[in-house]
This record gives structure tokens, C-alpha cells and sequence, in this order.
């Protein structure tokens, strides 16, 4: 039986605790596999809440040592969340060769310049279905790239409970589409449950879609403090199993390997 968080903040960027602190959260939440995803800004400018670049090969050699200090109770992975920026691949992909990571998870926060996360003045006089629209676009296009194993909350401007006028149907199917023609999984992304939105990345109502559709499957907490490793995952393995997928993906050195979601949701204990 086996169950993973791949979706993890420490200190190196902007989550509040030592990694270890995470680790025997994990234990105690029945992980099998944890990843670390600190954040990462390839736009040459160092933004406060990523790591700063020249500190990823500490963040290699903290994810070994404790790898190797607690691999009779949980796998280490290390995995890296990084800004789709789309004048900034060349760097992207500079960072993505130099350092083996065992997944990368791609992140849309940045439209133009501006964060869509960090305020709801962001929304302000803004055409929301535009905004819906543009932002699933970018999320596509990061997919489209290829640089990345999984795209993180695939429907972020949701964040501060903004609606899609009318029906999402056709902006999530050519979304799931063109996640499956790309080969990149998505996630189930827990932490929207403690913004404004108060729900799960993509909206709930929709997953039947990625599933219908095949594409691959992560259930994240996007934890920035040890308490949220893994919360909300009962809720989440559930909605996954009645959504219609059979499979969550787990990753080594880049390499996907699909477990049954069956023993997963029976091995969940919260
Ligand atoms: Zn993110
Ligand atoms: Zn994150």
C-alpha cells in the first residue's frame, strides 16, 4: 500500500518549517512517499518566495541526507515547483538539466507580470471568463512545452472564489485534452480549501472529465506547514475514485509509474 505527497513548501522557499518537520508528518500521516516541491522562479530576479537558485544544491544534499536517515519509514523525493514563465525557458530548462530532480511540477502564477494568487485587486475590473480563459491557455502552454511532469492547481484563478460565467465544460475538456496529448499529469491541489475559494483545485464537478480523458493523476497538499501535510486526502482519494480514475501517478528520476488508486484510498487514515 502506498500513498504520496508531492507537493511540499519548506524554508528554501516559502514554507514555514525545516524539512524534517514535514518528513514526520508525513510518517505519522501513513506517507509511503513524500516530495519536496520548493518553489522556483527562473525569471533572473529573485522573488521572496522562492529559493534562491544558488541554494538548490543544499536542497539536494538536505533531501539526501534525510533520505537516507529515514528510508526505512518514507521515500524522499525531490521535486521543484516552477513559474511558467514564457520568456524565460531557456533559463527554465538551464535550471532542469543541471540539477536531477525526480519530478518537476509546472505552476502558472503569473499572468504578464502580475501574480494572480498574492491579492483580489488582481480581479479587479477584469473580465472574468477572459481571465478563465487566458489563464487555462497558459496552463496549456506550459503543458505544450514539455518541461514539466505535473501542472500544479490547473484552475488557480479560482483562488479567491472567482466563477467562470456560463459553462466551464469546454474550458476544462480542451484543458484535460491537451494535458493527455502532452503526456503531463495534473493534481488534486487540497490547499484551496484554506483560501478564500475554500474547495479543491481543478473544481470537483470537472474531474470526471480528466478522467474520461486519461489523464494522469497526483493528489497534493501544497503544504507550506508539517499540520497540512496530506489534509484533506480522504476527501480527495475519494472524489478521485467516484470521478473515475484507477490510478495515481508516482515518480522517480522523471519517470512516471502509476499505482491503483484502490489500495490508496484504503490505505488513507486522514
Ligand atoms: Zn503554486
Ligand atoms: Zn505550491
Amino acid at each position: 500500500m502506498s500513498k504520496a505527497d508531492y507537493h511540499i513548501h519548506t524554508l528554501f522557499s516559502d514554507g514555514k518549517s525545516e524539512p524534517e518537520e514535514y518528513i514526520r508528518a508525513a510518517i505519522e500521516n501513513n506517507l509511503t512517499e513524500m516530495g519536496f516541491s520548493d518553489h522556483l522562479t527562473p525569471s533572473g530576479e529573485q522573488q521572496s518566495w522562492s529559493i534562491i537558485p544558488d541554494r538548490l544544491p543544499l536542497y539536494f544534499d538536505t533531501i539526501e541526507r534525510l533520505a537516507r536517515k529515514y528510508r526505512d519509514q518514507i521515500t524522499l523525493l525531490a521535486g521543484i515547483e516552477v513559474d511558467y514563465l514564457p520568456g524565460h525557458i531557456d533559463e527554465t530548462i538551464s535550471y532542469l538539466e543541471k540539477y536531477p530532480f525526480d519530478y518537476v511540477i509546472g505552476s502558472v502564477h503569473f499572468m504578464g507580470s502580475d501574480p494572480v494568487d498574492l491579492g483580489r485587486s488582481f480581479y479587479e475590473g477584469k473580465d472574468i471568463a477572459k481571465l478563465f480563459t487566458d489563464y487555462f491557455r497558459l496552463v496549456e502552454e506550459a503543458a505544450s512545452t514539455g518541461l514539466f511532469d505535473i501542472m500544479a492547481h490547473p484552475d488557480l484563478v479560482r483562488v479567491f472564489g472567482h466563477k467562470y460565467p456560463g459553462d466551464a465544460t469546454p474550458l476544462y475538456r480542451k484543458l484535460a485534452a491537451t494535458l493527455k496529448r502532452y503526456d503531463v499529469a495534473f493534481e488534486i491541489n487540497t490547499n484551496g480549501m484554506n483560501k478564500p475559494l475554500a474547495g479543491f483545485y481543478p473544481d470537483p464537478g470537472y474531474l470526471p472529465l480528466f478522467a474520461e480523458e486519461g489523464v494522469s493523476l497526483c493528489i497534493n497538499s501544497d503544504a507550506h506547514t508539517p499540520e497540512r501535510v496530506a489534509q484533506h486526502f480522504d476527501e480527495a482519494y475519494k472524489l478521485a475514485a467516484e470521478a473515475g480514475f484507477r490510478e495515481v501517478a508516482h515518480f522517480r528520476e522523471r519517470e512516471r509509474r502509476p499505482r491503483p488508486i484502490e489500495e490508496q484510498a484504503t490505505a488513507t487514515k486522514r
